[in-house]
């Protein structure tokens, strides 16, 4: 079962808001409990990518309100580790409800603010709420060890500390579900939290921070949009902020670890890109396969996920029908509105990120090492519109379509001969989020899932995420596990105490 099918039993959702309600309306972010200007006073464009409008402004928070955020969080930590877990787990289960009444108002506004198709953004609330709940169901289970000592008069255990302040930075593709599930586990450990969501898609965050200043004792939750290089690298830096926890592309997080580490020795988990393999052995189940290519792109969210298995990697023996079969099954995808209900897959977040993606699909149409299979071309309409794009690599895979992530709707595909050979290719990369793997051969799916690189193996599905399944990668893709007990551990410190009596 996927996260998103586990909550929302009930279907209460809200409402869709009103343009009023996100349009004439101000903006504010959570510091210290209370809705907040921007100390500078400066506001930045809310701008809807389906048509290119600005929808609204919100504040600009720079290096003086992460202090202040930082400040109110220092404040509020000792009295929130002191509150038991019961109570923790109990705000985290209030921060659910009110997600889940909000449901479909936080829909719209990540479908207005981002462009994922609505149907998709109703999905991230759910898991939101799935996440929220998963953890305060872990409340009892962060526990410290007892070690047997030799001496019988004595005793060893250790005690499970919440570092103080977190610092949580967060990307743009999934806006209110990353902002929400993210804050779960360091909450729940002790920690207070500065959340300083992605500048291209801040409205839900700011919305979830009106829900939670009720909620949430003030300085337990702060959230302060602003740009990375000014706000995120303050928050990365700041001396008050020992553990650093952040969601984005593999080269910011390495410039997080080196500034962090310029600052003091910090705690920094990465959760960062892929360019993720699906291989396709020869005595796959074809169908199934093809459900799990076009599954694993998360074209639905215009393939902007960091676990898209965007490399295609399937054995000579399939490989032109799995390539034309994929291929057919893209051109067939609904492109366009995200508010219509009937939408497969709906803009990129914004235009910065549309030049990124267009300039990859023209490298690849003037390589002629690669054929277009399908797609190729944006929608000559306003909006950030990018039909999904195949390109088949007949003599095998290179170039830098094949080796760095696009972070969109497009797929490159290669056929390979042997075991050996798929492996090896799959492992070529400095990276090592996920991996998918189609067979119906029992060995070969379980040297596969030993044989790959990766934080993540699919064998026979792609895409899913399951609750208490720990998700991160190896190499470049990253640093610690989240989504599961390690997330939640991971925002702790052990203390070991040894009592002689
Ligand atoms: P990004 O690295 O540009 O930005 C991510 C966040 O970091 C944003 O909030 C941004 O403001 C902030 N930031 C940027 N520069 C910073 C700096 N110098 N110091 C501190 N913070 C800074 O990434 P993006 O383009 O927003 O997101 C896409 C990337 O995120 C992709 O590479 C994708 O694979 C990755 N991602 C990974 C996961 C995962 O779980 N592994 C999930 C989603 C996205």
């Amino acid at each position: 079962m996927r996260i998103s099918e586990l909550s929302n039993p009930y279907g209460a959702t809200g409402a869709r808001p009103t343009a009023g309600e996100i349009v004439d309306r101000t903006w504010r972010m959570l510091i210290g409990g209370a809705a907040t200007e921007a100390a500078s006073g400066d506001t930045m464009d809310v701008i809807n990518p389906a048509d290119e409008t600005v929808v609204t402004r919100i504040p600009l928070g720079g290096a003086a309100d992460i202090d202040a955020a930082v400040e109110a969080a220092l404040t509020a930590a000792p009295g929130w580790a002191a509150t038991s877990m019961a109570d923790r787990a109990r705000v985290l289960v209030a921060l659910a409800e009110a997600i889940e009444a909000h449901g479909e108002e936080l829909a719209w506004t990540d479908t207005i603010d981002n462009g994922s198709p609505i149907g998709v953004m109703q999905g991230d609330f759910r898991a939101a709420v799935s996440q929220l709940r998963y953890f305060a169901g872990l409340a009892l289970q962060l526990r410290g060890e007892t070690i047997p000592m030799s001496d019988h008069d004595a005793l060893d255990y250790t005690l499970r500390d919440p570092f103080g302040v977190v610092g949580r930075i967060v990307p743009w593709n999934h806006p209110l579900l990353f902002a929400a599930a993210r804050i779960a586990a360091p909450l729940l450990a002790g920690n207070t939290v500065v959340l300083k969501p992605a500048e291209a898609t801040s409205l839900s965050a700011l919305r979830l921070g009106e829900l939670a200043a009720g909620l949430v004792p003030p300085g337990v939750l702060n959230i302060v949009p602003g740009i990375g290089p000014d706000a995120g690298e303050r928050l990365v830096t700041h001396p008050d902020v020992p553990r650093i926890a952040f969601t984005g592309s593999s080269t910011t997080g390495r410039r997080v670890q080196a500034r962090a580490a310029s600052a003091a020795v910090k705690t920094v988990t990465l959760e960062l890109g892929g360019k993720n393999p699906l291989i396709v052995f020869a005595d796959a189940d074809v169908h199934a396969a093809v459900d799990g290519a076009m599954a694993g792109m998360n074209f639905t969210w215009q393939g902007q996920s960091c676990g898209s298995t965007s490399r295609l990697l399937v054995h000579s023996s399939l490989y032109e029908d799995v390539v034309t079969e994929v291929g057919r099954r893209m051109d067939a995808m609904r492109l366009g509105d995200p508010a219509d209900p009937a939408t497969d897959i709906g803009p990129l977040v914004s235009a910065e990120h549309y030049r990124k993606v267009t300039s990859y699909i023209r490298a690849g149409l003037s390589d002629p090492a690669l054929r277009l299979v399908a797609g190729g071309s944006a929608l000559h309409r306003p909006g950030y519109y990018v039909r999904p794009t195949l390109f088949s690599a007949p003599a095998g895979p290179s170039g830098p379509l094949f080796q760095e992530e696009i972070f969109g709707p497009v797929l490159v595909a290669a056929p390979f001969e042997s075991y050996d050979q798929a492996i090896t290719e799959a492992n070529a990369l400095p990276y090592g989020l996920t991996a998918s793997v189609w067979t119906t051969d029992l060995h070969t799916a379980m040297a596969a899932a030993r044989d790959l690189r990766a934080g993540y193996v699919w064998v026979n599905a792609s895409s899913a995420h399951f609750p208490g399944a720990a998700f991160g990668g190896v190499r470049n893709s990253g640093v610690g596990r989240e989504e599961g007990m390690e997330e939640l551990e991971s925002y702790t410190q052990p203390k070991n105490v040894y009592v002689r009596f």
